[in-house]
């Protein structure tokens, strides 16, 4: 199976490249501990590469997770051809040669995204019973954490229905990454329970009443937003592939930083492109990271409480200019800050919320039409398969292989 797996990556990524004569492709899991720089030196890749990416795309290289798998491609002599280096669950690095000596870039990894809709009965607990039925662990988990504050899951009983409305991506048929749950149904004797994801990506009730109610404070004082959290998005204007796995702040170096929650501390010090880096391992999965500090004040083991200093904005490692970057992670996947860190007033008005009501209704119906005929989970939309060309196929072609 695993060979199968490995066949059909590359035949979806290296079509070209694979009929090279002798050069071998190795999947490989990244070593513990191992910086981006050290990799391009182990294979006489000039550091200075690492220049040629934006700032932005700089702060990718402390994304590159170790023990996960990556590709190399190496000639017969013994030359790296190149690489596809995963950072998050959606964007790679590819490194490869050319005639002008290296190049590095971002890409997607090819995967499909569809919108599925699955109801069920409830026999044995909604938990067990969703894992039974779409085989899908982290659904489950995501559903039970989704109506945690507005359903009692002790009072479900045997005959209660529940539907559930998600986007899920998935690679040679297995769902990778997390669900992303859009609507949440969970009927208790008669009564629905529902939850909607909003735009803003911030789940409400029926009524457009924000649900989750505990929030993290925000780490600056001032805030002013430099860059925005993405996971994937083409540049039109520079026809590239970029990711941004946290939101930066610009602020004036030596302004102090805030702890976000209570929790403890498990990195700081020196990261790759973050420069001067603390990690606070938080309740319920929850990391946060504050990236490019002058001044570290805690150590790792440390505990802080919500609103504790623990830094100072700088601009070590790979950055312009002082700013905080800062990332928020749910069970080591980076999610946007803004979902979990309180910067508005709660709740919707206005436009946004005659928005909400409008999408509400859609949902409802359409939940109500699939319980009524009792039809098991499918695809409700199926959007278009990510397709990744790398320039490298005709740049091999170009080189006659
Ligand atoms: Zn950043």
């Amino acid at each position: 199976m695993k060979s199968l797996r490995l066949c059909l990556y590359l035949l979806t990524f290296l079509v070209i490249p694979l009929s090279l004569n002798g050069a071998k492709v190795h999947h490989l899991k990244w070593e513990k501990g191992l910086d981006f720089e050290s990799y391009l030196e182990r294979y006489g890749v000039p550091e200075t590469l690492i220049d040629t990416l934006d700032r932005e795309d700089m702060e990718l290289i402390s994304e590159i997770i170790d023990n996960r798998y990556y590709y190399e491609m190496i000639a017969t002599n013994g030359v790296l051809l190149q690489s596809l280096i995963p950072i998050g669950e959606e964007m790679q690095f590819h490194l490869f040669m050319t005639s002008k000596g290296y190049k590095l870039e971002i890409i997607p990894i090819a995967y499909k995204n569809d919108t599925y809709i699955t109801q069920l009965s409830v026999k044995n607990s909604p938990n067990f019973d969703i894992i039974k039925t779409v085989k899908n662990r982290k659904l489950a988990n995501e559903f039970l954490r989704v109506l945690k504050d507005s359903v009692n899951f002790e009072s479900v009983q045997k005959g209660d229905k529940l539907a559930i409305v998600y986007d899920q991506k998935m690679r040679l048929g297995q769902p990778i990454g997390m669900p992303d749950i859009k609507v949440a149904m969970m009927e208790i004797c008669g009564s629905k329970h529902y939850v909607f994801k909003h735009t803003d990506q911030r789940y409400y009730d029926e009524e457009g009443k924000e649900l989750i109610k505990r929030y993290m404070r925000k780490p600056l004082n001032h805030i002013r937003i430099t860059s925005h959290f993405t996971h994937r998005r083409y540049h039109p204007i520079q026809k590239r592939w970029k990711a941004h796995l946290g939101t930066d702040f610009g602020a004036r170096s030596g302004t102090p930083i805030f702890a976000v929650a209570k929790g403890k501390v498990i990195f700081s010090g020196w990261k790759g492109g973050y420069g001067k880096v603390i990690k606070i391992q938080h309740d319920d999965g929850y990391v946060s990271l504050y990236a490019h500090q002058s001044r570290l004040k805690v150590k790792k083991g440390e505990f802080v409480s919500k609103g504790d200093v623990i830094g100072f904005v700088g601009s070590t490692g790979r950055s312009t200019g002082p700013h905080l970057h800062f990332g928020i992670y749910k069970n080591g996947r980076a999610i946007d800050p803004m979902r979990v860190v309180k910067f508005k007033t709660e709740g919707l008005w206005g436009s946004e919320k005659r928005a909400f009501i409008k999408r509400k209704k859609i949902y409802k119906s359409i939940i109500s039409k699939i319980i009524e005929e009792n039809r098991p989970s499918y695809i409700w939309n199926r959007m278009d398969e990510s397709c990744v060309n790398p320039k490298m196929k005709s740049y091999y072609k170009n080189l006659g292989w």
